[in-house]
């Protein structure tokens, strides 16, 4: 069904030959396919094939053939690869951010910095890769005489299943360490959005990533997951915490490893000597970026008693004043959620919480006058935990305001969910502000920020805790989580265990002289 609404002319370099191209390399045995729309007016945009169990496992059998000759090419020579494909998706960012824009209908300023996301990562990775894949000596238990070497090996061929609110960032980012430490990918992206992933693998490719090494499927989840998870050695999941469960069981009956990175309820806490204009423009991109579809966005707002009419006047008045609108163009500082079905379950979070007594100070509504899949910047007040969007993530331009009497009350408040993915605390008081983050159970925490800076912080692992994920990306660890670790020992000379014919008590009490020796000249 097309539901066409008057929309924006599409970006030209979103053709239909290149629509074609890119999912060309989808494989679709059984001829099935999806129909991808263009987000802000519900035109078909391309048929997607849809992969079946046999087409992933002919995926992995691919992947994993160049895997093998991947992982013998010289780590030099991998690096080389992402020196030129920095280049080549700086230059296309434009391109990439129009197949954004049109898969997912955020606004155009999101789909740029979105771009950025890959080039960031291979930076980093260009900067850390080759010390942490190199082999670390050691030490053995006896020193001199043994030796023991931390190797780096890659996983083999890692699975990635991402998610449809950053589909270039989730897709391509997470496989950049991946592939640098010798490992294949099979990605399956979520089908709304799998166009600008697919770019993403040609962009790869023509930087010199060998053909066959970066797969990808496309299909439903529960279709496509199971067949990708069994042949994978390594799971990446981003998405919900109900299908990061899902995923995490059946890596785990499998025994391979798994990093999820799943949803949140994050709060900000704003203390008395805040700044209210400053809090109030950090919560606007805290809760309207990405039309409130960031895992890290901002849903639960902890004001001071003294500060919460003052701060409440500044945000709501931010929030009215709000260009939402379908364009691609710089314009609009807020673009569409994702798709009709996901504007239906934010407008039933914002229903549910009426009808059990909070009020709207602004928004609230669906705008078909402006697309399909538009809802208002809405602001709340009075949600409790007995409304849907007081204790699950609604994952949409909505955010509630609440009061609190003592640092400690905003503390337990903000501690008070199942999930801990992220949460900013605003204050002008650095130290008083570290005290507070300190107590904050969350895997992430900005200070005078809603989400970016610890996000684009590619240097330091960010993950979640509670229900909000295991592992981390970005960091050393989100790059040696794609490796196994072999111990490598050599011993030298026969020197462990008694000598022929020494009496074992001596043995023992030599050894457990040495023993004080090594504590005392602190050898291993
Ligand atoms: P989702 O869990 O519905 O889907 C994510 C991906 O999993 C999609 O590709 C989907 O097709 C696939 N999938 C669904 N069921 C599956 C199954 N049974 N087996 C295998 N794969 C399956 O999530 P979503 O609605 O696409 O994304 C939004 C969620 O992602 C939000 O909860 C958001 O917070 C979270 N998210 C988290 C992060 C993070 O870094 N923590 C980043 C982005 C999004």
């Amino acid at each position: 069904m097309t539901l066409s609404t008057a929309g924006p002319t599409r970006p030209r370099s979103v053709t239909d030959a290149f629509l074609a191209g890119l999912v060309a390399r989808v494989p679709g045995s059984a001829g099935t396919t999806w129909n991808l729309t263009e987000v802000y007016t519900g035109d078909t945009l391309v048929e997607l094939p849809q992969s079946a169990p046999a087409d992933v496992e002919r995926a992995f059998a691919t992947a994993r053939a160049a895997q093998r000759k991947w992982a013998a090419t010289p780590l030099k020579r991998r690096l080389a690869v992402f020196k030129r494909a920095h280049r080549i998706f700086v230059g296309n960012a434009r391109a990439v951010a129009d197949l954004i824009q049109v898969e997912s209908g955020k606004n155009r300023r999101m789909a740029i910095e979105e771009t950025c996301d890959p080039a960031m990562v291979m930076s980093h990775y260009l900067k850390r890769a080759a010390r942490l894949l190199r082999p670390v000596r050691r030490g053995g238990p006896v020193p001199l005489l043994t030796s023991s070497t931390e190797i780096r090996q890659p996983k083999g061929v890692v699975g990635i299943i991402a998610p449809w609110n950053f589909p270039f960032a989730t897709g391509i980012s997470d496989a950049i360490p991946a592939l640098m430490a010798g490992n294949a990918v099979v990605l399956k992206p979520d089908n709304k959005t799998a166009l600008s992933p697919l770019y993403g693998v040609r962009m790869l490719e023509e930087a010199g990533l060998p053909e066959g090494l970066f797969q990808v499927v496309c299909g439903e989840g529960p279709d496509v997951g199971p067949t990708l998870i069994d042949h994978a050695d390594y799971v990446m999941f981003t998405g919900s915490t109900a299908t990061g469960k899902v995923i995490g069981e059946r890596a785990g009956r499998n025994l391979v490893g798994c990093c999820l990175e799943l949803g949140g309820k994050n709060p900000m806490i704003v203390l008395d000597d805040a700044d209210p204009a400053e809090a109030a423009q950090g919560a606007v991109f805290g809760a309207f970026g990405n039309t409130g579809q960031i895992c890290m966005h901002i849903e639960r707002i902890y004001l001071p008693e003294s500060r919460y009419d003052e701060f409440k006047k500044a945000f709501v008045a931010k929030a009215e004043a709000l260009d939402v609108r379908a364009a691609y163009d710089f314009g609009p500082e807020m673009g569409s959620l994702v798709s009709v079905d996901h504007m239906r379950r934010v407008k039933s979070h914002v229903d549910d919480a009426v009808a059990k007594g909070a009020t709207v100070l602004c928004g609230g509504k669906p705008r078909p006058d402006l697309g399909p899949a538009f809802f208002e910047p809405t602001i709340l007040e009075g949600v409790t935990k007995d409304m849907l969007c007081g204790v699950t993530e609604t994952f949409g331009p909505v955010v509630a305001l609440h009061r609190y009497r003592t640092v400690d009350e905003a503390v337990a408040l903000a501690n008070d969910t199942d999930y801990g993915l992220n949460a900013s605390v605003w204050s002008r008081d650095l130290d008083a502000a570290h005290a507070v983050a300190a107590r904050i159970e969350s895997g992430n925490v900005n200070i005078n920020d809603s989400l970016a800076t610890a996000f684009a912080a590619k240097g330091t692992p960010s993950g979640g805790v509670k229900s909000s994920g295991v592992g981390a990306r970005h960091g050393d660890q989100g790059l040696l989580k794609y490796t196994d670790v072999q111990n490598l020992a050599v011993l030298k000379k026969p020197v462990m265990g008694p000598r022929p014919g020494q009496d074992y008590g001596k043995y023992v009490e030599s050894m457990l002289s040495g023993l004080k020796l090594m504590r005392r000249f602190r050898i291993r």
